[in-house]
Parts: structure tokens; sequence; C-alpha cells
């Protein structure tokens, strides 16, 4: 099978969770399936996509074909029936997110939920990614400019679901959107461009960190400030229990602990 058709291959497979190859599956349900990505560009990033064949409300599927790509989907009558189904998932797949940032990191930051407009896999795909971009396998130009989020490349979810209902979405042409992929490595955080990836890297891991801090702190006051308040009112409050309980669920095994597993 050519490398191009993984996607296709899995969003046909009956049951996706023994399916798939180990490290792979995130979760499904009837009408779509997630993934690890397998070269993630950021600490979270998945891939939610349609199965094949994809059920219809009002009964019967869409056709294959119309799932090839994003351009064959917006060619579907089915186009909205399938873009909530993977919003649907894909507010999902955020919820889990953002409960692991919380677990690991102590904060949340943004997601983002859009489609490459050049697609490189076949089958329509939905990325789901942490906007911190702090990934060894962000290796390149092409990477950085293909998920940033005001080029052009990347496009929201919500703004394709939004011009499909108004008639206003349509696709440029493909070398409009390979131009984008030149451009300079420009950071989404403070507009300036870098002369390389290294230096975005450490720019990117210091604001992280810097925007971390202030979160982390922000957070902290916010809880300080609402116990005094409660020891005001001379209360006890029942959440130091309920905190043990979350503590002891928050140690168990995350679905998101992605298995050591080569893509
Ligand atoms: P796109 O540019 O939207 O086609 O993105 C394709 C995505 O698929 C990229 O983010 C890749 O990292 C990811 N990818 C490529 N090969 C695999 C694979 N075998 N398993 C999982 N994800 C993959």
């Amino acid at each position: 099978m050519s490398w191009s058709a993984v996607l296709e291959a899995y969003a046909r497979k009956p049951h996706p969770e023994r399916d798939l190859p180990e490290g792979v599956w995130l979760c499904n349900d009837e009408r779509t399936l997630t993934i690890f990505d397998g070269y993630e560009k950021a600490k979270f990033h998945f891939l939610v996509m349609p199965r094949d064949p994809f059920p219809l409300e009002k009964g019967g599927t869409v056709p294959s074909s119309s799932l090839h790509s994003l351009s064959s989907l917006l060619k579907s009558p089915h186009k909205l029936e399938v873009l909530k189904a993977l919003e649907r998932q894909a507010a999902e797949v955020k919820e889990m997110i953002e409960d692991e940032m919380m677990k690991r990191e102590g904060w949340t930051w943004d997601v983002r939920i859009g489609f490459h407009a050049n697609e490189s896999m076949r089958h329509v795909h939905l990325h789901v990614i942490s906007s911190d971009m702090l990934s060894p396998k962000l290796k390149n130009k092409k990477h950085w400019n293909s998920f940033h989020p005001e080029l052009g490349f990347f496009l929201h979810l919500s703004d394709v679901i939004a011009g499909v209902e108004d008639g206003s979405f349509s696709l440029q042409p493909k070398d409009d959107y390979e131009s984008i992929l030149k451009l300079p490595l420009q950071s989404f955080y403070d507009g300036r461009t870098y002369a390389n990836l290294p230096k975005l890297k450490d720019h990117l891991l210091d604001e992280f960190k810097k925007r971390g801090k202030a979160e982390k702190a922000r957070i902290e006051a916010a809880k300080e400030n609402e116990d005094a308040n409660e020891n005001e009112k001379g209360t006890k409050r029942e959440a130091d229990t309920q905190e043990g309980a979350t503590q002891l669920q928050n140690d168990g095994e995350s679905p998101l602990k992605k298995p050591k597993v080569d893509a």
C-alpha cells in the first residue's frame, strides 16, 4: 500500500479499535475515527476522519469518492453532514486534550482544528493540534507554515463550515496555497520573523514557558481567592475530598499517552 493511502485504509476498517496498528487508534464512533498523528507537530496532534462507509442520517452512505479529499467532499451534497460529524468528534478530542494538558502541565492552551488546504494524504482528515508547536518532528518551514493559524494554508474548521453554510467558501488554486508554504518563518505570537527553525523553536519554548507561568499563577490566585471566600463563610469545603478523588483518577493511565511505537 502506498504511504499516502494509509488513512483511507484506516477509515475503512470495520473494527478500528482492534484493527489499527498499536499506538494509532485514539477513539471512534459509528461515523468518525480519530488517530494519533504519526509525525506529531505539537505536544498534542490528532487526525479526525470520516469512516468509510459513512452512514447518513436519512439512510444510505456517502460515496467513497466524496471522501477522497476536502475538495471532493466540498462537491458533495452531504458535505455539511460530514463536516458537522467531524466537528462534534473534534470537540470531544479537544476536551480530552485539555484534560490531559491540566494533568501534565497544570494549565490549558489553544487547540486548533482545521484542514490543510493541499493535503498530502488521501482521505479527508481534520487536524486537532495544540498551539504550542513544540515537537522534534516539526522539521522545516513547510511544516511550520502549514499549521500557522493566519496564513491561510491551515483552514479552520469553523471558517469552512460557516463558509459552506453561507455559500462563500471555495478552495483557491493549489499553487496559491503552495506559495504560502514558502513564506518566511513568522511567529504567530508576536508577528516577528525568525532566521531559522532553531531560533523560532527557542522563541516558541520561551513563549510557552512564559504563558504557562502566568496562567498557572492566575489559576493559583483564583483558587486561593475561592478558598478564602469559602473559609469566610465558615463552610468546610467538600472539594478537599473531591480533589483527592480527582487526583486518584488522574494518576490512572491516560488515553492520550501514546505507546512508544514508530509510525
Ligand atoms: P496533510 O498534510 O493534511 O495531508 O497531513 C497528513 C498528516 O498525516 C500529517 O500530519 C502526517 O504527520 C500524518 N501522517 C503521515 N503518515 C502517517 C501515518 N502512517 N500514520 C499516522 N499519521 C500519518
